[in-house]
Parts: C-alpha cells; structure tokens; sequence
C-alpha cells in the first residue's frame, strides 16, 4: 500500500475536445489493473468531442451541471451524484451545460492489449450544442 503523488492537472488537447477543459489523473493503468481514472474539469460551453470507449466508461458528476448526448439524439443532464454508464463502443460526448460548470470523474479499462480504449471523432457542432442545451 503507499499513498500516491497528486498527478499535476494538464488542459485537456484541443484537438478533441472544445473549449477550456483540466484533468488531473487519479490513477493510470499498473497491469494487472486496467482501470484509468481522472477528474475532468470542463469550463461553461466546454465539451468532448463525439468518441466511444472499447470498454465503456463510467462517469461520476462531483459538482456543477453538464450533458450527455448519444447519436440517437438521446440527451442527458446530469447533476452532482449521477452516475452515467456509456457502453463498449457507444458514440458519445460529455460537457458542462452552456452556463456551468461540469467536474466529473471519468472511470475506464484500457484494453486487454494495454492500449488507449478511446477512439475520437469529430467535434459537437455549435448547432447540436445549442440544441442540446435548450432540452
Ligand atoms: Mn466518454
């Protein structure tokens, strides 16, 4: 057992996700755990790209008000104790709502290869964010 250094927060790339968003490490992966986890802070009107998770992806919200949106146009708005469960492959984004703050934790296994299950695509569109925040 030993008590781990506090990873340092680092802005998310901008190349997959929109707007100013912090992520500080929880835990990487040390076979022959798979699991990476990391609090994720997002900035009003920031969001992920759309992307999906080979091996799914929990979420825990901590604090502020966000949504989630799938590509059936499911829409959800998620608070501080919502867990959100997005499952192997789903094609998906996160983000803080136009107005608030979004902090949540983001809990997933990388793949049995040991590589990053996340495959990003392209970006929410100011269209379906507008869109999305007004449901
Ligand atoms: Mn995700």
């Amino acid at each position: 057992m030993e008590r781990m250094a506090t990873a340092p927060t680092g802005k998310a790339p901008a190349a997959v996700f929109t707007g100013d968003v912090y992520m500080t490490p929880i835990t990487v992966p040390t076979p022959p755990s798979r699991l990476f986890a990391s609090l994720v802070r997002f900035t009003p009107g920031a969001r992920t790209h759309w992307h999906s998770h080979a091996v799914g992806q929990t979420l825990y919200v901590t604090e502020g008000v966000g949504i989630v949106g799938t590509r059936d146009g499911g829409l959800i708005r998620i608070h501080p104790g919502d867990t959100v469960w997005s499952p192997a492959g789903e094609e998906h984004w996160h983000g803080a709502t136009a107005t608030n703050l979004l902090c949540h934790l983001a809990m997933l296994e990388w793949k049995e290869d040991g590589s990053d299950p996340t495959t990003w695509l392209e970006a929410v569109s100011e269209d379906d964010y507008r869109a999305a925040n007004q449901q």
